[in-house]
């Protein structure tokens, strides 16, 4: 009765664009019993026609039956099932585990059985094994105080314990000196007879082939020629004692079983145990590794954190909104041409835009700054609230900054930059000192650090700042702040100290109902602001912030839908996509440095052997370059 069966099978490799032929139409059939041997001179495709037969590779054409059933288009699962359960193999280099005794070698197959033998039962089945192949006495060994034909021994062992029905061997006897081949070939000799263990030995060893029953011929991957060898070495030994049966239920068992935890953990622990010392380096490797990348995400994180500050503080989150232009007669005012920017407007966009991190109102001033007998025409001077500097992101070097209290009394006290305070001063100390300002005495009370130059050239450090309401009524004077102070105040007359205090002073008169101010109208001139700077966070929020800071504007002016805007919000479009560019390429640096640390690591650290219970793929026997 027929074991295998191959028709017409094919295999060719696929180097680049060009397919190796190496079995080219192989037709073999081989009986149960048989011991078969595979010749051929070296590279005539015995080993690939070797792994078809052992289900380890797939035929690129044809077909092949193992033991009634058809193997070339079974799934990868079924044909792992059958190496399993079916067929043993033993190869030319033994393939044994380093620093393993020869009966935990033998046993392994056991380990994987889905009959799950006891411990004693395995190893009392390993025991037996160990005798019938002559090693009763070096069951402790380890490979390396085995000899080559010893080792052999112990790998046909193994390939046994599982009672496989097919045992195939790569050259088992390439390793080995001419006495001790003739020991292993009697002895498989006497598996096959006994057991009718049927056995196909791949050689190119003539004197090899001639032990066996019949020997095929393989040359330039077809077969050439089969039948009885001339000189048979074949010797009866119907005498030795038989296999003994594996352990446990029979070897069919349903494959689930192999997701036992406790098992697996169990061969884990002996795995480890039995290289300590490449166990202890290979968790310190992953530590080191996984500790460098985290450090090296950390670092990355800060330093593109840094950067953003550092951008952050060119202004790239900030947005400044001006009152619209007006056209009169045809001719624009330009920026800032109709006041309609307020107080309360900044008020409402501070308390209603959840995106906004500060706000800041300012009035913008022209003017010469007198100190002593010097004097400097300062190229910006606003009038803000200390929200300015925060917006700015621009600290206060020397002295304190002005506070809430200064704007509310509209305190004569001024910031100034570096150039100013060089100009004005120059050696000496401008804190304490008080310059003036269009005729208006202003305390310096701090020193900003230094900005340089914007994007646009222009120097930033030549900058005076001081309390809104100082420059609005006192230095300009020339508009109001409240209604209620405003409505009884003319123009031109701002620096008067009545109208310092607006809020905080209550009014002469009753102020107006509001059926009153609608029934008599009063001229009112707006408490109009040149300027709203705010800071969105961060430059990806600035579409939001100006979505909400629209929405808000529109709503307290009143625009119907489809009318312009009567302001303009400008936001650093060209520092944002700096920003944007860094921080996607900083991104991407470090995303390719951890994948590339992660690739070394996992080059490195992968196990190169097989899990265990868990390992549904390789035979235990199988070499580790062919571990899938
Ligand atoms: P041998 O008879 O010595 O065991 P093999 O079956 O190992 O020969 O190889 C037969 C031919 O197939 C050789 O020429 C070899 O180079 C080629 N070959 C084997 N495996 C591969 C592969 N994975 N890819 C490409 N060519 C291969
Ligand atoms: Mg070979």
């Amino acid at each position: 009765m027929e074991l295998i069966r191959l028709e017409n099978v094919c295999k060719s490799y696929r180097r680049g664009t060009l397919d190796i032929p190496v079995l080219q139409g192989v037709s073999l059939t081989v009986e149960r019993g048989e011991l078969v041997a595979l010749v051929g001179v070296s590279g005539s495709g015995k080993s690939t026609l070797m792994n078809i037969l052992g289900c380890l590779d797939r035929p690129t054409s044809g077909r092949y039956w193992l033991d009634g059933q058809e193997i070339s288009s079974a799934s990868a699962d079924d044909r792992a099932v059958l190496r399993n359960t079916k067929i043993g193999f033993v190869f030319q280099n033994f393939n044994l585990l380093a620093r393993t005794s020869a009966l935990n070698n033998a046993r392994m197959p056991l380990d994987y059985s889905p009959a799950h033998p006891s411990d004693t039962d395995s190893r009392h089945h390993a025991e037996r094994m160990l005798q019938l192949v002559g090693l009763a006495d070096r069951m402790d060994h380890e490979p390396a105080a085995l000899s080559g034909g010893q080792q052999q021994r112990v790998a046909i062992a193994r390939s046994l314990i599982n009672r496989p029905q097919l045992l195939l061997a790569d050259e088992p006897t390439g390793n080995l000196d001419s006495r001790t081949t003739e020991d292993l070939l009697q002895m498989l000799q006497r598996l096959n007879q006994t057991e009718g263990l049927t056995i196909i030995i791949v050689t190119h060893d003539e004197s090899v082939a001639r032990h066996a029953q019949r020997i095929i011929r393989m040359k330039d991957g077809v077969i050439v020629d089969e039948g009885p060898p001339a000189q048979s070495q074949l010797v009866n030994r119907a005498e030795t004692p038989g296999l003994p049966p594996p352990p446990g239920a029979p070897l069919h068992g349903d494959f689930s079983q192999f997701k036992n935890v406790a098992r697996t953990a169990r061969m884990a622990l002996r795995a480890l145990r039995r290289n300590v010392m490449r166990s202890a380096l290979t968790c310190l490797g992953i530590i080191i590794g996984i500790a460098a990348v985290i450090a090296m995400m950390e670092i990355g994180g800060g330093s593109s954190r840094s950067i953003q500050q550092a951008i952050a503080s060119l202004g790239a989150s900030m947005i400044q909104i001006d009152p619209a232009d007006v056209s009169v007669a045809g001719v624009s005012s330009g920026r800032g041409g109709r006041a309609t920017l307020t107080m309360e407007d900044a008020e409402a966009l501070r308390s209603e835009c959840s995106i906004l991190q500060n706000v800041a109102p300012s009035v913008d001033c022209e003017g010469q700054a007198i100190y002593g007998n010097r004097n400097w025409r300062v190229g910006r001077i606003l009038g803000a609230t200390p929200d300015y500097l925060a917006v700015r992101n621009w600290p206060v070097e020397e002295g304190d900054p002005f506070t809430m209290d200064d704007v509310r009394a509209s305190a004569a006290v001024c910031l100034i930059g570096r150039t100013v305070a060089d100009k004005l001063f120059g050696t000496e100390s401008p804190l304490g000192k008080e310059l003036r300002l269009r005729g208006i005495g202003l305390k310096v009370v701090g020193i900003l650090g230094r900005k340089g130059a914007n994007v646009m050239g222009q120097d930033q450090d030549d900058f005076l700042v001081a309390p809104l309401t100082t420059i609005k009524f006192r230095v300009t004077g020339r508009r109001q702040w409240t209604q209620s102070v405003g409505a009884s105040s003319a123009p031109g007359s701002g620096n008067a100290r009545s109208q310092v205090y607006p809020s905080q002073q209550p009014p002469l008169y009753p102020p107006q109902s509001a059926s009153q101010a609608a029934d008599t109208p009063q001229l009112v001139r707006f408490t109009d602001l040149d300027d709203v700077w705010v800071a969105a966070g961060s430059p990806r929020n600035i579409p939001l912030a100006i979505r909400q800071v629209t929405a808000v504007l529109r709503d307290r002016h009143h625009l119907r839908a489809g009318a312009p805007d009567d302001f303009k919000i400008r936001d650093h479009t060209e520092i944002s996509e700096t920003f944007a560019a860094t921080s996607r390429v900083m991104t991407n640096l470090l995303l390719v440095v951890a994948l590339i640390c992660w690739v070394v690591e996992c080059r490195w650290q992968s196990p190169r052997y097989c899990i265990g219970p868990l390992c549904r793929r390789c035979p235990p026997s199988l070499p580790p370059s062919q571990w899938r």
